[in-house]
This record gives structure tokens, sequence and C-alpha cells, in this order.
């Protein structure tokens, strides 16, 4: 059976939402969010602290969050997982969760990016406050200006996306999440995805990393 069990990696800001909809598409697994999952449980008092300020929800609330989700019957041929691991301890957990379940990993991307890169796009950033979509202003507008391309629906700017925040998650990435990197490479299932190319080259190494480096008999003919 074809498992594609993935994560997608990456600063804030580094595209991850773009690539989560083509990945999620052309291997036809779930794209799990964790800023969706979070968003739509925003008005917990508890959650909503963590969001208004742009600091990292707890790790034992995300890990409750995301393993409730991944027993969900639409995650048993593959998920696509995006934000999430963000600490050494979620990926802990992750890896204990699947191994019950006879599963692993299959395949991280890391998208890497430049911090002046990743500044300048979360600034022109604008999203679909309802199914998701991601847009830049200059680099992927939407069709009509300031409407969604997928459902139509208003685009808007993102809260978090100010200097002062970007800076402040950047910093929190660079503490806690990126010493996840070392963690994979120790396991040999991450790809690092030059990130400052376009969309389209972006997906392109993601494919053929997974092409190159998972074996499922069949799949790539
Ligand atoms: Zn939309």
């Amino acid at each position: 059976m074809k498992q594609f069990n993935f994560i997608l990696f990456g600063p804030p800001g580094a595209g991850k939402g773009t690539q989560a909809k083509t990945i999620s598409s052309k291997f036809n697994i779930v794209h799990l969010s964790t800023g969706d999952m979070i968003r739509e449980t925003k008005d917990d008092p508890v959650l909503s602290k963590y969001l208004v300020s742009g600091q990292l929800v707890p790790d034992e609330v995300i890990v409750e969050i995301v393993m409730k989700r991944l027993q969900k019957e639409d995650c048993k041929e593959g998920f696509l997982l995006d934000g999430f691991p963000r600490t050494i301890f979620q990926a802990q957990e992750l890896d204990s969760f699947l191994k019950k379940l006879s599963r692993r990993v299959s395949a991280v991307f890391y998208i890497d990016i430049s911090q002046e890169e990743i500044m300048k796009r979360l600034l022109r950033r604008r999203v679909c406050s309802k199914c998701g979509g991601s847009f830049n202003i200059e680099l992927n507008p939407p069709k009509q200006e300031g409407f969604c391309d997928f459902c139509g629906e208003k685009l808007i700017q993102r809260k978090d996306d100010n200097i002062d925040t970007i800076k402040e998650r950047l910093c929190v990435y660079e503490k806690q999440t990126k010493p996840l990197i070392k963690y994979y490479e120790e396991k040999g299932c991450i790809g690092r995805i030059d990130g400052a190319v376009s969309v389209d080259k972006v997906f392109k190494q993601i494919e053929d990393f997974v092409k190159n480096n998972i074996k499922i008999e069949g799949y790539f003919g």
C-alpha cells in the first residue's frame, strides 16, 4: 500500500502553504496545516492568548490537536504535515505515535530561504480567511486583485504578518525549530529544498526528492 507520510518544514514565509496545496493534490494526500487546525479553535481563551502575541502554542496542546487529527480516516494512506513538528519534543511524540501504527515519517521537505527574503515575502502576503489560499502581491498575485483564486473570498493580511511579530517568529524558529534539521538528518529522511526560486521550481525539487529517495513499488512506474 502506498503511504506518504510527509512533513513540510521551514521558516515562516518560506512558501509552505503554496507548496502544500500542490503536494497534497499531486500525491493525493490530506494537507494538515497546524495553522488551520489552530485557527479552527481560535476562540478558545487559552489558544487566543498565544495567537495574538505570535508566540508558539505549548507543545502538549499542539500534540493533542494533531494526534487527534491523524487518527481520522483520511490520514490512513498518508498525510502532509505543515507547521508540525516545531520542536524536538513534538517530533519525538509524532515518531512514537506513528510507531504504534507501524508507520513512520517517509520524507521531510526542508524549504531553505534567507531571513531577508522571508521578511520581504511575509509583508507582501495576503491570505484567504475561508480556504487558506495564500498569495503574494508581487510574486504570486491573485487573478483578481484582493480576491481568492480558489473560492472568491476577500483576501486579508494576517495580523501576525508585521515586522515586529515576524522578527519574533524568526527568533523562535531559529531557537526551537531549526534543531529539527539535525534530528531528521540523523534519520536520513530530510531533503533540503532551495526556497528562493519560483513556486514551480520549488515543487520540482520536492518531486525529485520523492522519486529519488522513496521506494514505493509501481508508483513512479
Ligand atoms: Zn479562498
